[in-house]
């Protein structure tokens, strides 16, 4: 279903969410925001604040929340896609629909590296880069916004190749190490090429996935020097603790926290990044597909073990999903402010948590569930198929 989703609102559109129970910011310094509507205007965000006081005239579409939670659409630091809604990896179809029903609009390539056949000579990595890049972004399935074309690089690759990539639209990496380049001196110098022309980067941070692909210690990690430090819970093989602790000590760059990582070591990672003040560093992803299989709701997780085991405010857990990610990585999207992406997830406390309520419920370890996702201002899903039930759910009233 939902394959050929338009990519923004067909003419002049006014979306207005009104009865907000809770409004989730996504930014970490004020992550729930006194406000009880949100209004987007043709996909973006034009007001935000209680009902008397914002412009709800003229909607096209209107929604009540009827209570319930809004948060910005969850973001995925680290995903594998190939071609469309198929992957290879678990031979699945839909998988970024079943994404899109576990809350996430938005969705980061960490290297297109399941494709069949992929080819590993120079000419051919930027090919296949540049061909997911424009697949993509023709192409949201269920409307899900997937940033791909992520080429992961090879020895021979020069300066020359990264400005050719970046005009050709290219802006991101690949995971350093899952290619022919292992060493830390080569993947800093093609990292610095790939950044002097605008692409982020990220690393494959330790031991092998799969059969073939092979160990990233924190010595090659920190010489590299990407802007996110990929999986630095492992994907799954974590590095020991105190390599770990050497990375988040040793850079400023992104530490990312994947559902196909250890746990523990996730939850390592978070203690450190707190006690150095540095919870803005942490961001979310599946890394999936990947050899566990595909998570539809694994941010979703991530929000709920780093709140209920890692003693984070769940408000703030699910700014690691959210807000943190969108300032790392540039995206417009993320945060609930003026001009941003209307990309939204409506939650509730799931029927019959033991929590008082949503925010208590996360802390306790459940998942929340979810009752819309909005992107660009349109509806994509209602009450979703994988969450537990929502215990109310908003309800499109006009539109
Ligand atoms: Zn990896």
């Amino acid at each position: 279903m939902a394959h050929d989703q338009p990519a923004g609102p067909a003419g002049p559109s006014k979306l207005v969410i009104r009865n907000i129970g809770l409004l989730l910011s996504g930014d970490i310094d004020k992550p729930i925001l006194d406000a009880d509507t949100l209004v987007a205007e043709n996909g973006r965000i034009s007001a935000v604040g209680r009902a008397k006081d914002v412009d709800s005239e003229g909607a096209t579409t209107v929604i009540d929340a009827n209570g319930t939670t809004v948060a910005p659409g969850l973001i995925d630091s680290h995903v594998h896609p190939v071609a469309g809604d198929w992957t290879p990896r678990q031979n699945q179809i839909g998988w970024i629909d079943s994404f899109l029903n576990g809350g996430v609009t938005t969705m980061i390539s960490a290297g297109e590296v399941h494709m069949p056949g992929r080819p590993r000579d120079i000419v051919g990595v930027k090919a296949m880069a540049i061909f997911a890049q424009r697949a993509f972004d023709n192409f949201r399935p269920g409307g899900v916004k997937v940033h791909a074309g992520a080429p992961v690089i090879e020895p021979g690759m020069t300066e020359e190749d990264f400005k050719e990539l970046a005009a050709a639209g290219v802006k991101l990496l690949g995971e350093v190490g899952l290619g022919g380049v292992k060493d830390g001196a080569t993947s800093r110098q093609m990292v610095a090429w790939a950044r002097k022309y605008g692409i982020q980067s990220t690393i494959h941070t330790g031991g092998p996935s799969i059969p073939g692909s092979g160990l990233i210690g924190a010595d090659v990690v920190l010489e590299a020097d990407t802007d996110v430090v990929g999986h630095i819970n492992g994907g799954h093989t974590a590095l020991p603790d105190g390599e770990i602790r050497c990375i988040c000590e040793g850079c400023k760059r992104g530490l990312e926290l994947v559902h196909n990582g250890n746990e523990r070591a996730a939850l390592y990672t978070l203690r450190v990044a707190r006690e150095m003040g540095d919870l803005k560093r942490v961001i979310l992803g599946t890394d999936a597909p990947a050899g566990s299989g595909v998570q539809p709701l694994g941010i979703l997780r991530m929000v709920s073990l780093l709140s209920s085991l890692g003693d984070v405010a769940a408000e703030t857990a699910f700014c690691f999903a959210t807000g943190n990610t969108a300032r790392m990585r540039a995206l417009d999207c993320g945060l609930i402010e003026v001009g941003r992406a209307a990309d939204f997830v409506i939650m509730d406390k799931a029927q019959h948590s033991a929590g008082k309520d949503i925010l208590d419920s996360v802390r306790l370890g459940d998942l929340p569930g979810i009752g819309m996702t909005i992107i660009d201002g349109i509806v994509r899903t209602q009450r979703s198929r994988n969450t537990p039930p929502a215990t109310k759910v908003p309800e499109i009233v006009k539109g």
